[in-house]
C-alpha cells in the first residue's frame, strides 16, 4: 500500500481526520521566537530546532540538531520499505523567521497563532504561519498519515531544515561542502514559493539571475560652472545619458552585443501551460498603476516577467541634486545598472561586454570606471527528472487545476547551491498565498493551502515510492 498512484486514499482520508492535530502542532511550532537575525533570540533558535527534532523521531527518523558557527542546522535520515524502488529524496525547509517590526501593525502577538475566520476562509495567524514553517510542515505532516497509515515511511528520506535562511544563510555553503555525501540524495524537494495568483498549482522550474554593475563617468578634473565652461566643456551627465539610452532599441530589445547567447526559445509545452495559466497582466500591472507590458514588443507579459533577460537603470545621479538650483557642469556622473539573467547566459561575459560597449561610446575627454555589484547565472531545472511530471500530476489531481512549470523573477539560492555543492537537481514548490504578508506585519498561511498542500504531497509521494 499505496502503489497505486492514484489512489492513496486511505492516507489522503486519514490526513483529512487528522487536520486540527496537525494545526495545533504546527501552532506549538509557531510560537517559538526563532528569529535567526536577532542575536536576543538565539536560545529559541535552538529551541525551534529541538523541537523539529524531536517531532522527526516521532516519525521513526534519526534525527539531530547538528552545530554550525550559527543556528543549527536539523539533518534527519529515514528508510523506506525495504523493497522500495522509489527515489532517495531530500527535504528542505527553513525553520528560522524574519523579525517582527513594527510590533505595533501586528493586530495580535505574532508568536501567539490563533486560527481566524476571515472572508476568504480561516487563516493561520503568526509569523512564520507561511514562511516556511506552515509550509514545512505540510511535509511533515504528509509523512505522519503516511507513517500511521501504512507503519513505515514511503521512501528513502533525508530532512534538511536550514535556521539561518531569513538572515542570509552564512552557514549553509560550508555545511554542504563539509557534508556533501550525508546529504547526498535522488532530488531535492524545496517547499518555499507559493500557488500561482493564488490558485493554480505551480512547481518553479526557471530562476532569473542577476547581475549589477555601477559606472562612474569621470570629464574635467572639478565641477565647472556653465555660464563659463558650458557648451565648451564636455558634460558627462549628458554622455552617460546617451549611452543608457542605447541600451535599449525601439523593440524593447537589449543592444548589448552578445547579449542573449544563452537565451533559448520557450519549449511548446511550457508555452502552452503558461497560456493556460491566464495571466492577468492588467490587473498585475493595474495593482502597481500601471497599464502597459514595456518589455520586448513580441513578448508575452509571462515571457518578459520569467524567461527574458532584461536591463534596467537602478539609479543615476550627478551634478546638483538639491533644493534650488544650481549652474553646475558635473566632473562626474553615475549610474547603477542590473542585468536579470536567464537560460545559460553568462554573468561574467556579459559584465565584460557592457564595459566594452559603454567604453566604446565615450566622447572625448570622458572616461569610464566600474565597481561589481554580484553575478549570479540564472537557475534552470532539469524538467526531465520524472519527478517533476509526477508532481505536476500530483498538484493536478489536488487542486484540480493543472499546475505548471512556472519563472520566478526573485532570487531562490538554495536550488543552485544543491546543484552546485552536492550536483543534485532541485524542485520548488509550495502552496503560499501573494496575500500571506511573509516578512511582514500580520503574516498568515490558510488553512485551505496547509491542508490541500498535506494531501499534495501525500499524492506526490505515492506517485514516487
Ligand atoms: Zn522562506
Amino acid at each position: 500500500m499505496p502503489h497505486d498512484p492514484q489512489a492513496p486514499d486511505a492516507v489522503l482520508a486519514r490526513i483529512d481526520a487528522m487536520l486540527p492535530a496537525a494545526l495545533d502542532r504546527l501552532m506549538d511550532l509557531l510560537r517559538i521566537p526563532s528569529i535567526s537575525t536577532d542575536p536576543a533570540f538565539k536560545a529559541d533558535c535552538d529551541r525551534a530546532a529541538d523541537w523539529l527534532v524531536a517531532d522527526l523521531q516521532s516519525l521513526g527518523f534519526d534525527a539531530a540538531k547538528r552545530p554550525t558557527p550559527g543556528h543549527p542546522m536539523v539533518v534527519a535520515h529515514g528508510d523506506g520499505p525495504a523493497d522500495a524502488s522509489g527515489p532517495h529524496l531530500l527535504f528542505y525547509g527553513h525553520y528560522d523567521v524574519q523579525p517582527v517590526d513594527p510590533l505595533s501593525l501586528w493586530d495580535r502577538d505574532p508568536f501567539d497563532p490563533a486560527l481566524e475566520n476571515t472572508p476568504k476562509g480561516q487563516v493561520i495567524r503568526a509569523r512564520g504561519a507561511s514562511d516556511d514553517k506552515g509550509q514545512l510542515m505540510t511535509f511533515l505532516e504528509a509523512l505522519r498519515a503516511w507513517k500511521a497509515e501504512t507503519g513505515q515511511l514511503p521512501c528513502k528520506l533525508t530532512i534538511f531544515l536550514e535556521g539561518e535562511e531569513e538572515s542570509g544563510s552564512p552557514s549553509l555553503i560550508p555545511f554542504l561542502q563539509d557534508n556533501a555525501a550525508e546529504l547526498q540524495a535522488d532530488i531535492a524537494l524545496i517547499c518555499d514559493t507559493g500557488l500561482f495568483q493564488d490558485t493554480a498549482p505551480a512547481i518553479v522550474t526557471m530562476l532569473r539571475g542577476l547581475l549589477g554593475e555601477e559606472i562612474t563617468l569621470h570629464a574635467a578634473n572639478k565641477d565647472l560652472h556653465s555660464g563659463m565652461f558650458g557648451g565648451l566643456a564636455a558634460n558627462p551627465i549628458r554622455a552617460l545619458t546617451r549611452i543608457l539610452a542605447n541600451l535599449h532599441d525601439d523593440q524593447g530589445r537589449v543592444t548589448l552585443p552578445g547579449f542573449y547567447d544563452g537565451v533559448s526559445e520557450l519549449p511548446d509545452a511550457i508555452r502552452a501551460q503558461w497560456q493556460n495559466l491566464a495571466f492577468d497582466h492588467a490587473a498585475f500591472l493595474g495593482d502597481v498603476g500601471l497599464s502597459v507590458p514595456a518589455g520586448e514588443l513580441d513578448r508575452t507579459p509571462l515571457e518578459m516577467l520569467w524567461s527574458r533577460p532584461t536591463a534596467e537603470v537602478n539609479g543615476i545621479w550627478g551634478g546638483y541634486t538639491g533644493d534650488g538650483f544650481k549652474t553646475v557642469l558635473p566632473a562626474e556622473a553615475h549610474a547603477k545598472v542590473s542585468f536579470r539573467l536567464v537560460g545559460t547566459q553568462d554573468p561574467h561575459a556579459i559584465r565584460a561586454a557592457f564595459r566594452t560597449w559603454v567604453q566604446a561610446q565615450l566622447p572625448a575627454d570622458c572616461s569610464a570606471t566600474f565597481t561589481e555589484h554580484g553575478a549570479s547565472p540564472a537557475g534552470l531545472m532539469q524538467i526531465t527528472h520524472p519527478a517533476f511530471e509526477a508532481a505536476r500530476a500530483a498538484l493536478g489531481d489536488e487542486w484540480g487545476r493543472a499546475a505548471a512549470y512556472v519563472g520566478c523573477g526573485g532570487s531562490i539560492p538554495i536550488a543552485g547551491y544543491f546543484k552546485t555543492y552536492l550536483g543534485m537537481d532541485a524542485m520548488l514548490l509550495g502552496f503560499a498565498r501573494d496575500d500571506d504578508q511573509i516578512h511582514s506585519p500580520n503574516e498568515k498561511y490558510d488553512v485551505e493551502c496547509f491542508h490541500k498542500g498535506i494531501r499534495s504531497w501525500a499524492r506526490l509521494l505515492a506517485r514516487l515510492a
